[in-house]
Parts: structure tokens; sequence; C-alpha cells
């Protein structure tokens, strides 16, 4: 049974009850709660798949989106085709407005290395803003171990440049926690993973990490820059 909408001030008392909360358990919830009205955004990086490999095994049936930028990886299209073929879910392409060639012309040209933050909105945001529109709940594969800036996520959040709750059913997950989860159910996973890459996304934006690194160091390196915008706002 589908209840009513939830708000900001919901999201304490729900984001303690779900503390420890098992996945299945949290996404389980969130189909009882929203429905249809859910929607997983999906970057192709290890997070992906284990909440794919989850959903598939809970009656919660989430819109499942990719923002594909023109600029990601061969590898991250590579997954996107085995997490279709081994569970059958149906993907929604959504692409920023203007393509690249048009983006260069009114912006100039490879400005993710001029303007990473306006590239990233053009890209990433604006589009996420359109996938998002008129639903209720967002779930997203945040992880506290993946930076510092994410060091505090919970559960459940609330996003007001949305409008939506945040689910993050593997928010306490440990790196070790994601491989056994892929390991354990032979689940198909981005190949860069294991070539160094632990955070992935944009081609331009995105290097293999040292040894010793921030798993997300590898994102606009030698930039400020640490997120794309796209989690930036939650409140918790
Ligand atoms: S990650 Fe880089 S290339 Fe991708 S949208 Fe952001 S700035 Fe542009």
């Amino acid at each position: 049974m589908i209840t009513r909408t939830l708000g900001p001030d919901d999201v304490p008392a729900l984001a303690a009850r779900f503390e420890g909360e098992a996945p299945d358990e949290l996404l389980r919830w969130a189909g009882e709660q929203f429905g249809e009205r859910i929607v997983l955004t999906c970057s192709w990086q290890r997070t992906t798949s284990v909440l794919v490999d989850i959903l598939s095994r809970v009656p919660t049936t989430p819109r499942v989106v990719e923002i594909d930028t023109g600029l990601l990886f061969d590898e991250s299209h590579a997954t996107r085709r085995a997490l279709i073929a081994r569970y059958g879910i149906e993907v929604e392409t959504i692409m920023p407005g203007m393509d690249l060639a048009e983006q260069a012309a009114a912006e100039g040209p490879e400005l993710w290395s001029r303007d990473a933050v306006r590239c990233c909105f053009l890209r990433k945001v604006e589009p996420l803003q359109r996938a998002l529109g008129g639903m209720d709940a967002w779930v997203t594969g945040i992880r506290r171990d993946q930076s510092v800036s994410r060091a505090n996520a919970r559960p459940i959040e609330w996003d007001p440049a949305h409008g939506v709750i945040k689910i993050q059913p593997l928010v306490a997950f440990s790196d070790a926690d994601v491989e056994a989860h892929l390991r354990e159910h032979d689940v198909p996973y981005n190949a860069l993973h294991d070539q160094g890459y632990p955070s992935i996304g944009c081609v331009p934006c995105t290097r293999p990490v040292l040894p010793g690194e921030d798993a997300r160091s590898g994102r606009w390196s030698g930039s400020t820059k640490t997120e794309c915008g796209l989690h930036t706002t939650s409140v918790r």
C-alpha cells in the first residue's frame, strides 16, 4: 500500500530507524512507501551492480535511469549491457540538452578542462533534474567510506534541490562488503575497478588512483572539485 508523501521533517526518524538495517529491507520499505515514484540512477560503478542485484530479489521496481554524458568509458557502457543481459532491467537513458559538438560551439571546446562545474551542470545536474521531476524518492549508491565529504551520509536523507527522499541502502558498506557481495552473487561489474579505478565518472575527469590515495582522488584530479553536484545539497 502506498502511504502519504514524506518530506524533510520525516527524515531524522526514518534515518535512525534504518541505520544498520539490511539494504533489501530498506529497498522493500521504499517500494511500499513510494510505489513507482522511485528512481535508481546508475553510474555503472560497483555500487550500481550491487543495487541492481539486490533489487532483483525484492518487489520494489524503480525507474532505472542512466545519465549519459557522452563521455562515459567503454567499460561503463559494457557494464550496462551486462546488467541488462543478466537481470532484464529496462534502462532509461537521459541525455544532456546539448551533444558534445553543440556544447563546444556554445561554450568552447573541452569545457571540462576550463570549467568543470559548468560542464557537470550541463551534462549531469540538469539531466538529473529532469530524471527526478515528478518523483518522490531517489535510490543512490553513496557509501560513507568513499570520501571525507560522504562520511556522514545516512540511509535516508532529504534532497531539497530535487524535493525527493534519498534512499541510500549501501551507506554502511565498506569496499570489502561490496567486493564480497559481487563475488557471492557473481554479479557483473565495471572492469575498470580492477585496473586502479575505485571511482569512475567521465573519461576526461577520471584517472586511476595511487596506493594510499582517497578512493575519489582520481575524480577531477588536480582541482578542488570533489563532487559532480548531484549529491551536494542533502539534509540529514
Ligand atoms: S565529469 Fe568532467 S566531463 Fe563529465 S560532466 Fe563533469 S566536468 Fe564534464
